[in-house]
C-alpha cells in the first residue's frame, strides 16, 4: 500500500536543497525522487529557465510536436459530499441535475459532432442516483463513437473498474485534491471523501481494474504547491512500480470561483504551475500532463510544447451546458471559453498537431 510522509517531512526535504543539487539533479539521465525534491526547491527558482528547455526537449523526443484534445461531458451535479472548494459540494444551493441516458447520449454526439473523439464524463458523488449501472449503460450507448471514454466520479471497488472496462470505459480520473491530511481534513467536511486512505489507493484500485490509463492530481490552492508537487511524484512513482502495465497522467488544477466562494488557503501563481509542470515533465518523461480549460488562454498557448500533452477545450462544467449553453448549475467558472476549433488552431500555429484520437478500441484485443 502507498504511504505519504507528512508534509512537514516532504516541506524539510524541500527546503534543505542547494544550488549544486539543482545542477546535479539537472544533468541527471534518471531522476529519482530526491531530485524531484530538488527541482521543487526555493533554490530551483532561479533556474526555471533551464528546467523549462529541459521539459519540452523531453516533451518533444516522448510525445512529439503534438497535443491531445478532449472534452469533459458533465453528467450529473448531485453530491453527497461537503467538500468546501467545490461549486457541487452538498452545501451549495445551485440547481441540481442528473442527466437521463438519452440527454447524456444527445450532449455526447454534439460533441463528436465538433470533432472530440475522447471524452471524460464527469460527475459529483452521489451513487444512489448514478452508479456504475448508469456508466455501464451510457458507456455501451458510446464506446462506437468515441475513440476513448475516460471517468472522473466516485470512487469504486476493482471489480466496478473492471466491470466499465469491459463496457469501453478506458480511463479514469481520481484526484486526491490535497496529499496534506490536516487540510484534507479541513476541507471536506462530510460525506464518504472525509477518507482519505480510500481515496489514495483508488487509483492502484482502479489500475488493478485493467484500466488503460489513470489520472492522479492535486487541486493547486489547498496546501504548499511545493510539497504538494513532491507527493504527488511519490504517488507516480509508486503507481508506475506498482503497475508497469497502466499509463499515468498528472494534472494540478487550481482552483476556480465556485458556487460557495471558497477562498483559496494559499496563493499559486502560473509561475508555480509552470514550475511543478516542469519538475513532474523531467523527473517522469513518459507521463502525460494535463492543462485543461480551468487556464487561460494565453496562459495554455504559452505553455504548448513545454511539458503539457493533453488540453480539454470548448469546456461546459453544468450537465446539460452543451445543447443549453444558458444551463446554470457549474463546478466551477473555466478561465479558457475557446471552441475546440478555435484551441486546434492555436496548436497549429505553434507547430504542433493537434491530435483527437490517438487510441482505438481494437489495440485492447490484441
Ligand atoms: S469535489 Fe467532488 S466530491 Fe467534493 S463536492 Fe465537488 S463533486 Fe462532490
Amino acid at each position: 500500500m502507498f504511504e505519504i510522509p507528512s508534509f512537514a517531512q516532504l516541506t524539510d526535504q524541500i527546503n534543505s536543497c542547494t544550488d549544486e543539487d539543482i545542477k546535479r539533479s539537472l544533468r541527471a539521465a534518471h531522476l529519482s525522487t530526491h531530485d524531484l525534491a530538488v527541482l521543487l526547491s526555493p533554490a530551483a527558482d532561479k533556474h526555471l529557465e533551464a528546467m523549462a528547455k529541459r521539459s519540452a526537449d523531453i516533451t518533444a523526443m516522448r510525445f512529439g510536436r503534438t497535443t491531445q484534445i478532449y472534452a469533459p461531458l458533465y453528467v450529473s451535479s448531485f453530491c453527497t459530499n461537503r467538500c468546501s472548494y467545490c461549486g457541487f459540494s452538498a452545501d451549495n444551493k445551485i440547481e441540481r441535475r442528473i442527466l437521463s441516458l438519452d440527454e447524456a447520449e444527445a450532449e455526447a454526439m454534439i460533441l463528436h459532432h465538433r470533432g472530440f473523439n475522447h471524452i471524460l464524463l464527469v460527475s459529483g458523488e452521489a451513487p444512489a442516483k448514478l452508479g456504475v449501472d448508469y456508466l455501464e449503460k451510457l458507456a455501451l450507448r458510446l464506446r462506437n463513437r468515441f475513440a476513448s471514454i475516460s471517468i472522473e466520479v466516485q470512487p469504486l471497488s476493482t471489480e466496478e473498474y473492471a466491470r466499465l472496462f469491459t463496457a469501453g470505459i478506458t480511463s479514469v480520473a481520481i484526484y486526491q485534491e490535497t496529499y496534506d491530511r490536516n487540510i484534507y481534513d479541513r476541507v471536506h467536511i462530510a460525506g464518504k471523501k472525509c477518507d482519505y486512505d480510500f481515496r489514495l489507493e483508488t487509483p492502484a484500485r482502479a489500475a488493478a481494474g485493467s484500466m488503460r490509463e489513470v489520472g492522479i492530481g492535486a487541486l493547486l490552492g489547498l496546501a504548499d504547491w511545493r510539497a504538494e508537487g513532491l507527493a504527488l511524484g511519490l504517488h507516480l512513482a509508486w503507481l508506475r512500480k506498482n503497475f508497469w502495465r497502466t499509463g499515468l497522467t498528472v494534472s494540478f488544477p487550481r482552483l476556480r470561483p465556485a458556487a460557495g466562494e471558497f477562498q483559496p488557503l494559499c496563493e499559486v501563481n502560473e509561475r508555480d504551475l509552470s514550475h511543478l509542470i516542469f519538475a513532474l515533465r523531467i523527473f517522469d518523461p513518459d507521463v502525460g500532463i494535463i492543462l485543461s480549460t480551468r487556464e487561460e488562454a494565453r496562459y495554455r498557448n504559452g505553455m504548448l510544447g513545454l511539458g503539457p500533452t493533453r488540453y480539454s477545450a470548448g469546456s461546459c462544467t453544468a450537465p446539460g451546458g452543451y445543447s443549453d449553453p444558458d444551463t446554470t448549475g457549474e463546478q466551477f467558472s473555466i478561465g479558457d471559453q475557446r471552441s475546440i476549433n478555435e484551441v486546434c488552431a492555436a496548436i497549429k500555429q505553434k507547430g504542433f498537431d493537434p491530435v483527437r484520437k490517438d487510441w482505438d478500441a481494437a489495440f485492447q484485443l490484441q
